[in-house]
């Protein structure tokens, strides 16, 4: 029972295709970033750019823009009515230096009011509701005081509301420590997606960390420079050996406009068409696929009626 909410309603959780866990379609880090290259703000482009992924069989994505990043809620609800794509739309706080000032200001009670208004009320003036508390952020290698602030506000919020957390570990880090937080504060960790954990060549913490019952994101599939695919698939096959297919999902993070294919980047295509391939030819097989594409997203994302 339950349900997915996506930008255009809610669905039936057995309808959600294969999704992309940790996307950005609309994204404004210029400002602070000082960096044009970071803003994602056109929907026509999107549709296109989406396309891509719809050719390979992709039918969901989770668009973990928040408050403080540029957020479009209207935007978003267009390319899914353009193009069919299953969006969900995300609220939540990222890592410190993009809160809004008013997060230092209010206590985790306050905070959580603030989301819980737009889970019930729908985002920015608009009807289009969240459905998923993401991306959770915290700094490189430290939780500042706020960042944890914004976790216990986001814990008050899932059990108001019943939406699933996936987080945010800068560079990988700080995984272990935004769990400790979250099941502290009575989270269930299997409605906990801890994020860019492909960041972070440990399959030893991953393995932990799955253990527990959260999921481990590997959602920078094609950011070569931060860390190759290759050790994506080797990260990805180690939890499958464990048998803990069950606790991994994937996605790309595209951020950036030289991100898109229309400007010589992977695109939004690039997981499906490129890393998929690589993990069938390493021997992974379709099950364990499915798992991660279809079967652990519709789980993590189902709220409970
Ligand atoms: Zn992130």
């Amino acid at each position: 029972m339950g349900h997915i909410m996506t930008v255009l309603g809610p669905i039936a959780p057995e309808t959600l295709g294969p999704t992309l866990m940790h996307e950005h379609l609309f994204i404004d880090l210029a400002g602070r970033k000082q960096d044009p290259d970071t803003r994602l703000d056109d929907v026509d482009t999107a549709c296109q750019e989406v396309a891509l992924l719809q050719e390979l069989g992709g039918r969901g994505l989770v668009e973990v823009t928040c408050l403080g990043m540029g957020r479009q809620a209207d935007a978003m609800r267009q390319v899914a009515a353009r193009t069919g794509l299953q969006v969900i739309a995300s609220t939540g706080f990222y890592q410190k230096s993009y809160h809004p000032p008013y997060v230092s200001e209010r206590s985790a009670e306050e905070l959580a009011d603030r989301l819980v208004r737009e889970v019930e009320e729908g985002l920015d003036g608009t009807a289009v509701r969240p459905g998923i508390l993401a991306e959770i952020g915290t700094s490189r290698d430290e939780i500042h005081p706020d960042e944890a602030k914004v976790f216990r506000a986001v814990a008050l919020t899932h059990r108001r509301t019943g939406l699933a957390i996936s987080t945010h570990c800068t560079l990988g880090t700080m995984a272990e420590q935004q769990l400790d937080l979250l099941e502290g504060e009575g989270v269930d960790p299997g409605r906990i997606v801890l994020g860019h954990q492909d960041l972070r060549d440990d399959l030893e913490l991953h393995v932990r960390l799955a253990r527990r019952g959260a999921a481990i994101a590997y959602d920078t599939a094609g950011k070569e420079k931060y860390m190759p695919d290759a050790v994506r698939v080797r990260l990805i096959t180690g939890m499958l050996e464990k048998g803990l297919g069950d606790r991994v999902v994937l996605s790309m993070d595209i951020t950036r406009r030289s991100h898109l294919s229309r400007h010589g980047g992977y695109g939004y295509g690039h997981l499906l068409r490129t890393l998929v391939p690589a993990l069938r030819a390493a021997g992974v097989g379709e099950r364990d696929l499915t798992a991660m594409l279809v079967d652990n997203p519709r789980r993590i994302l189902t709220i409970p009626d």
